[in-house]
């Protein structure tokens, strides 16, 4: 049984079916990729499955357990945010804290997954400063460490890399997928940069107004797209 499963997914804004019934089964520890346009629906799609935004159709399963209706902040999802969602008047230590201060856990329990989470990152010497007192790399690793210390099942990620410089960008990717290999976690990750879908992804989901238009590891995309549009998007002449 999948790990997550999507059935039938449709959202639907203003009388506009933006999602178009979407099936999708996601293996534990899987690090899949949405890919597609702009405006194809990415960000909406990886927002229902946070329960951002509510669906208007199908059903959602995460671990055997319907969580269609369950509210965004008890599905065990985290979703990383760019790095300008950070508090901009709190510590390094204290953003990634807050939502698990927020949940009342225990103060010494707090600490110690900070401590963790910071050492994966490379970010204890700057626990005690600002986010204004951090680069554009550093802060887009304390909002993956917001979302590391609540230890949740899958992470979600939305275009994490777009406001970073390229440079900047190859070296986060990079540790994007170190920290993969180093937490097993289960990721969807969103973007419409072909080169970081290829890169980092298990398995590419290409999203087309939408709807799938191929899902596939990215080998498969390369060797055998499944349309013109697919072959165009990762770039293979034809
Ligand atoms: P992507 O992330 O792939 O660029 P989005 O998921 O943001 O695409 O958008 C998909 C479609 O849904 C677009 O046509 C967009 O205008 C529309 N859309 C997204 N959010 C809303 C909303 N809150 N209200 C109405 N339409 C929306
Ligand atoms: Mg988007």
């Amino acid at each position: 049984m999948a790990f997550l499963a999507l059935h039938g997914i449709t959202k639907t804004f203003n009388e506009t079916r933006v999602i178009q019934g979407v099936d999708l089964a996601i293996e534990r520890g899987e690090f899949i990729v949405f890919v597609g346009p702009s405006g194809c629906g990415k960000s909406t799609l990886l927002r229902l499955i946070a329960g951002l935004e509510s669906i208007s159709d199908g059903t959602l399963e995460l671990d055997g357990r319907d969580i269609t209706q369950v509210p965004s902040a008890k599905r065990d999802l985290a979703m990383v945010f760019q790095s300008y969602a950070l508090y901009p008047h709190m510590t390094v230590e204290e953003n990634m804290s807050f939502a698990l201060r927020l949940a009342k856990a225990d103060p010494a329990q707090v600490r110690d997954k900070v401590a963790r989470a910071a050492q994966i990152l490379n970010l204890t010497p700057y626990l005690k400063r600002t986010p204004r007192e951090l680069s554009g790399g550093q802060r887009q690793r304390v909002a993956i460490g917001r979302a590391i210390v609540r230890s949740p099942k899958v992470f979600l990620f939305d275009e994490p890399l777009s406001n970073l410089d390229a440079a900047l960008r190859g070296q986060t990717r990079v540790e994007i997928a170190r920290l993969h290999r180093e937490l097993g976690a289960t990721t969807i990750y969103v973007t419409h940069d072909q080169v970081e879908a290829m890169t980092l992804a298990d398995r590419v989901v290409v999203l087309r107004d939408g709807r799938i238009e191929q899902v596939g590891t990215p080998l498969e995309l390369y060797d055998r797209p499944a349309s013109q549009f697919v072959a165009q998007f990762i770039g293979t002449p034809q």
